[in-house]
């Protein structure tokens, strides 16, 4: 049977090494044929706030993933007018990558929110769930999680621990703003993209 290809969804903004251990991390524990990043387009969940040109944010995802051969980079949700929608994204890569099983993966924190999301029992269906934990994250959360899911759902998600990384975007645009160093949070060619073009100096 074909290998399952993992899918990374994420504002992005900026990308930095918490998501890319992360997805280096399912590849290797899934036995992932490639992670694909999908950059989203306009995420309900933070429609109130700032969020960079998906030019910018999708620049940004190519720039650190070139050079893995596993990791590929999805214009899926950026080219779809709207708000961005897991479901809608999962049936799109069904369609283009047929008979394959997904996993999507995200941090811990973002799973918890998945009954939050758009039609959480057709996500449920189309795919598994990688839930990486992280930093200040506690797996009681996880087990509340699996009660509401109940037995059959709770199977679908399964947590993978990743060398603990405290980076997060917010982080990172925050220093920028204060003027402090970024280095060695996110890949270098990210970080002088940032600088190049003054993302994030007056904060959003
Ligand atoms: P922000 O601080 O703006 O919310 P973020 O760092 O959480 O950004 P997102 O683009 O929101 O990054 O996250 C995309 C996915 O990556 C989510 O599933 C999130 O849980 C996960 N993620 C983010 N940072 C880490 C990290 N350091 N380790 C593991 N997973 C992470
Ligand atoms: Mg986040």
């Amino acid at each position: 049977m074909a290998k399952p290809i993992g899918v990374m969804g994420g504002t992005f903004d900026p990308i930095h090494f918490g998501h890319l251990v992360t997805a280096e991390a399912a590849c290797e524990a899934y036995d992932l044929e490639e992670v694909i990043f999908v950059p989203a387009g306009r995420p309900p969940h933070k429609a109130a706030k700032y969020i960079s040109d998906s030019q910018h944010r999708y620049f940004m995802t190519v720039l650190a993933t070139i050079d893995n051969p596993r990791f590929t980079v999805s214009r899926v949700e950026l080219d779809r007018p709207g708000y961005s929608y897991t479901v809608d994204t999962l049936r799109t890569l069904y369609a283009e990558y047929p008979e394959r099983e997904i996993f999507f993966i995200t941090g811990a924190d973002a799973v918890l929110e998945i009954c939050s999301w758009r039609d959480p029992w057709s996500v449920l269906e189309l795919c598994h769930f990688i839930a990486a934990t992280r930093p200040g994250y506690h797996l009681q959360s996880l087990d509340r999680l699996r009660a509401t899911l109940g037995e059959e759902h709770s199977q679908r998600v399964h947590p993978l621990t990743v060398p603990a990384l405290a980076i997060s975007s917010s982080d990172i645009r925050e220093r920028v703003q204060a003027g402090r160093s970024i280095r060695y949070l996110l890949p270098t060619s990210v970080e002088n993209y940032i600088h190049k073009k003054g993302l994030y100096r007056h904060g959003g």
